[in-house]
């Protein structure tokens, strides 16, 4: 994803502390269900396959590799294959991912991630390093595991709403500046939605969330497009004591996998932290991924579905 206009990242990063997190959490009667270890190693597990770049055979083995993963968990799965023909005529063999967890329930939750890694490290400070592909443990990698580790608590334990967990391809291929072959895998679902008059209660991309020193700002295309529900995830942070994670400053719109939905009326929110300094460079690797980052993001993941509560009758 990039800036649309221009960004405004807010000032200074605060890194709250560990104790304080768990403070809240139990202030807030609320065990972790999310297993942050595992998430992490979700993160390396992926990276490993090498650059999940469509058209690569690691794109084709890690997409394998996670279908396997959330078919263990979900109650059914869909699985959109398709190929997708590039402004230059190349064409990519594209998978969207969707575990669903309550299929019959009409009152459901989204979730979704980009699993795809971009093709050239186009930001990298090396100019001989740009052609590389980029690793993607932040990009990509980070939201999945955040996915993987919901799917596994709902397994364990069944939502009281449906949830939808959906990983999309095709997210960083081409380039943001001219809209082209960018956003392939959101635009294809937003298409072909799973159920007809299909309206999530509310959804969240998670995106890059995993630095080491989380900021989330509230993104202008969410505050503009669903107000409500970053006002949701924003009060369950600060509920369960990230606060200082969740910030209340804005930043400028984010073109990534939300605007699509957002688009097709879906009320769904981008939470980004796009002040990675490794963003679109070859080092966006697993060392650069924080456990206790992907722990709070977590956490806050599966609040918001525990939260919902059965309508009034
Ligand atoms: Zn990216």
């Amino acid at each position: 994803m990039v800036f649309a206009w221009g960004a405004v990242l807010p000032a200074g990063a605060a890194c709250g502390d560990e104790r304080a997190d768990a403070a809240g959490r139990e202030a807030a009667g609320v065990a972790s269900e999310f297993d942050g270890a595992a998430a992490l190693e979700a993160v390396r597990a992926q990276v490993a396959f090498g650059p999940r770049v469509p058209g690569t055979e690691a794109h084709a083995r890690a997409a394998d590799w996670l279908e396997g993963e959330l078919r263990r968990r979900a109650d059914t799965m869909i699985v959109q294959r398709w190929t997708h023909t590039t402004a230059e005529g190349r064409t990519l063999p594209m998978r969207n991912l969707l575990a669903r967890f309550r299929p019959d329930e009409g009152r459901r939750v989204l979730y979704l991630a980009h699993w795809d890694s971009r093709p050239v490290a186009d930001s990298d400070p090396d100019p001989s390093k740009r052609g590389a592909p980029v690793p993607g443990a932040n990009d990509g990698g980070s939201g999945v595991a955040i996915l993987l580790g919901v799917a596994e608590a709902m397994a364990r334990r069944a939502p009281g709403v449906g949830v939808d967990l959906l990983l999309v391809d095709g997210e960083d291929y081409g380039d943001f500046e001219s809209d082209t072959d960018v956003l392939i895998g959101s635009r294809y679902f937003a298409e072909r939605l799973p159920d007809p008059g299909y309206a999530p209660l509310f959804g969240v991309l998670w995106d890059m969330v995993g630095d080491e020193e989380p900021v989330f700002s509230q993104e202008a295309y969410s505050v503009r497009g669903a107000p409500e529900v970053v006002q949701r995830v924003w009060s369950t942070a600060q509920r369960l004591g990230h606060g200082a994670v969740f910030s209340n400053s804005t930043v400028l719109g984010i073109t990534d996998d939300h605007v699509p939905l957002l688009a097709k009326g879906l009320r769904v929110i981008d939470v980004i932290d796009l002040d990675f300094p490794w963003h679109h460079t070859v080092a966006d690797t697993p060392d650069k991924v924080s456990q206790r980052t992907l722990q709070i993001v977590g956490d806050v993941a599966i609040a918001l579905i525990r939260e919902v509560t059965a309508p009034p009758r």
